[in-house]
């Protein structure tokens, strides 16, 4: 099935897949996986069927965070079998490449991979297919927004302005494709010491500001923690824990509700 697109090139949708949505960042490093990541956990336990990809053919950090290095089987007729992890279908485009190969996959060679890896997984049915978009505005993104038919996107910044600036980069490329921005995810929005004290180490009020300007809603602020990070880096996201005993868990469960 298709469904027509703002500059007349057909978008694809994914069959059995009822909504697609792109988490983007501009800027790296602001924990667009993460999000990713503990987004796709969070509408899984609210009983949603998910499946997750990770888009960047340079970092598969998605395996990671889920604890799975494992390669993905291939059906007769070469569809990609996605591996489960935390009850949700994983797959990633950095499968595609041999463990030392050098990662040169630029331009229309990237724009191919990009489209067929997408449409070549059997994902089966799913409620929401999240995706996970390399940083940036660059060929990757640009393919994936312009063939995939999206539900919307998520953009991912801290409160920083060098990440805002890059963020918003990002938004005017939904845009330009007619793509809905579903929301800002404020990452890193502040450190809660033991004594309760919250310290914006990145600034203060960024997200809140940018998604007024944007005209956007804000879906959530996660705070900065290490067990954030711990769990992300133990193959078990933060959500899966219990939103009472954890801030992160808690805004992710809030965000996946809404
Ligand atoms: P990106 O996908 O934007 O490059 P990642 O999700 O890989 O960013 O995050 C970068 C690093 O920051 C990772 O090591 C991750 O564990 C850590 N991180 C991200 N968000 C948080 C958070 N809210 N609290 C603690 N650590 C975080």
């Amino acid at each position: 099935t298709q469904a027509g697109s703002a500059e007349g090139q057909e978008k694809s949708n994914i069959p059995g897949v009822k909504k697609i949505i792109a988490v983007a960042s501009g800027k790296g490093g602001v924990g667009k996986s993460t999000v990713a990541s503990n987004l796709a956990v969070a509408l899984s336990k609210t009983g949603a069927k998910v499946g997750l990809c990770d888009c960047d053919l340079c970092g598969p950090s998605i395996t990671l965070m889920f604890g799975k290095n494992e390669r993905p089987l291939a059906t007769e007729d070469n569809q990609i079998i996605p591996i489960t992890a935390h009850d949700v279908k994983l797959m990633s485009m950095g499968f595609l490449l041999e463990d030392d190969s050098p990662v040169i996959v630029r331009g229309p060679l990237a724009t191919r991979y990009t489209q067929q890896f997408l449409t070549h997984v059997l994902w089966g049915d799913l409620d929401y297919l999240i995706l996970d978009l390399p940083p940036g505005t660059g060929d990757i993104q640009l393919t994936i927004v312009q063939t995939i038919a999206l539900t919307g996107a998520i953009i991912v910044t801290t409160p920083q302005e060098v990440a805002l600036i890059d963020a918003r980069k990002a938004v005017s490329m939904f845009d330009k494709v007619n793509v809905p921005i579903l929301g800002l995810i404020e990452n890193m929005a502040w450190f809660e010491c033991d004594h309760g004290t919250r310290y914006p180490i990145f600034g203060e009020g960024g997200g809140a500001r940018e998604a007024e300007k944007l005209k956007v809603p804000l879906l959530g602020q996660i705070p900065i923690n290490i067990p954030t990070r711990q769990q992300g880096d133990s193959g078990q996201p933060i959500a899966l824990s219990d939103p009472s005993a954890n801030p992160t868990s808690a805004a992710f469960a809030d965000i996946a509700k809404s």
